[in-house]
């Protein structure tokens, strides 16, 4: 394609993400091999139910003190067992030696003039992750981590920089949703009308928790399932396994580049699920039940804005019936990129409006908080990132379902 080799960018080697590779982590507290108490915020609601309804008919109580536990789980505003006030102290000293109700820890909260939260999470072992709560007239987003860090290595990613941690549970996504909402309605921000899975992690490299969060996010907490949005690189087997679930879970797909070559210069896992594929992926994800798909689309300056590009994205927009989010490039440290020019958003968006293809333009938002994925995590805890950055990314670097604690 004409002009499409000016869109290319060769990041030395020096100036490359860190690939981590992966190896499975204990699913128990390190501190006390083998005796972890199941976290409450972890199970859905039908494993919650069958696991209260069993201590709870074991002791010899009356059967609503499991549908009086599961109330406190899911009303959001029991910190503590112990501050489940209408069990009786025997039963909650009792709940407390079975179970435990565990958020992640608040390391930092940050604030926006833009009104933006970022909340940084201290979870066990030490690891720390991000969530975001952005206003918006008539709405409030709350955007979660699914994994400490991130092995895909993607160029334009903060998080990606940081290298991998580890997976997180179902309890440690639940407990962001918790903890951030209570958050939000203590500071008068509201209710938390949508859940993005975009902060740190790729989602879809860890469908043993989020698959489960899901479900908790929707029939625990109340979610309706289109308020939730799963955001992925584009893990073909994640998005086929998404395609299955009954509920209407939408799916955002980091697009970034609409030509494989230049795909594979910000998108390392371009190599093993290649545009072609994963547009087959997507159409096949909408013949599954009219789920509306969207694009996000980072726009950075002389890296992946050339008009010339202008066709192909909206010829995959119109294939996928897909919603395309034009994305100023929020800057981060470990590039000298910058966002495209005002003019080249604009244009962006008068063609893909031009082809019939829904648009918005989304501007940034808590950019003096470093809100970009991963920013916040890497400003306060910088030795984390790794010194031995590499090459590239292999598919044995793509984490797998079951790595990391419960
Ligand atoms: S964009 Fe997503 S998948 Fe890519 S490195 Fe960042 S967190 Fe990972």
């Amino acid at each position: 394609m004409p002009g499409r080799r000016g869109c290319l960018i060769r990041i030395p080697a020096n100036r490359q993400p860190p690939v981590t590779s992966v190896s499975p982590k204990p699913a128990s507290d390190p501190a006390r091999p083998g005796t972890e108490r199941p976290n409450l915020l972890g199970m859905t609601p039908g494993e919650l139910g069958e696991a209260l309804d069993s201590h709870f008919l074991g002791r010899g109580q009356p059967a609503y003190r499991a549908r009086q536990t599961a109330r406190w789980v899911h009303a959001g505003d029991a910190r503590s067992i112990a501050a489940m006030t209408d069990l009786p102290l025997a039963e909650r000293n009792a709940l407390e030696r079975s179970f435990r109700l565990e958020e992640p820890e608040l390391d930092t909260v940050s604030v926006s003039t833009d009104g933006t939260a970022k909340h940084l999470w201290r979870l066990r072992g030490g690891e720390v992750v991000e969530s975001v709560l952005i206003p918006a007239p008539g709405r409030l987003t709350l955007c979660i981590s699914s994994q400490a860090g991130c092995a895909l290595a993607c160029r334009f990613c903060a998080t990606g920089w940081s290298g991998f941690g580890r997976q997180l549970s179902a309890a440690e996504i639940a407990g962001q949703y918790r903890a951030s909402a209570r958050w939000a309605g203590e500071h008068g921000m509201g209710s938390v009308s949508n859940v993005v899975f975009m902060g740190m992690g790729e989602p879809l490299a860890n469908r043993k928790a989020v698959f489960p969060a899901l479900t908790i996010l929707n029939s625990g907490y109340g979610l309706g399932a289109r308020r939730i949005t799963v955001s992925t690189v584009g893990v073909i087997p994640g998005i086929e396994a998404l395609a299955e679930r009954r509920e209407q879970f939408r799916l955002a797909l980091s697009l970034h580049a609409p030509v494989s070559e230049l795909r594979r210069e910000l998108i390392p896992l371009e190599k093993r699920y290649p545009l072609d594929q994963l547009i087959n992926t997507l159409e096949a994800f909408n013949r599954s039940g009219g789920r509306r798909i969207t694009f996000e689309y980072t726009m950075i300056r002389g890296v992946n804005d050339d008009l010339a590009l202008l066709p192909p994205l909206t010829g995959l927009a119109r294939r996928v019936q897909a919603f395309v989010n034009l994305i100023p490039f929020n800057p981060i440290p470990y590039v000298d990129w910058r966002p495209s020019h005002r003019n080249r958003v604009q244009a962006y968006r008068q063609g893909l409006e031009e082809a019939g293809v829904p648009v918005a333009v989304r501007e940034p938002r808590g950019r003096d908080i470093d809100a970009a994925c991963g920013q916040l995590r890497a400003a306060r805890y910088p030795g984390r990132r790794s010194a031995h950055p590499v090459e590239d990314a292999s598919p044995a670097d793509l984490p797998q379902p079951g790595e990391g604690p419960q």
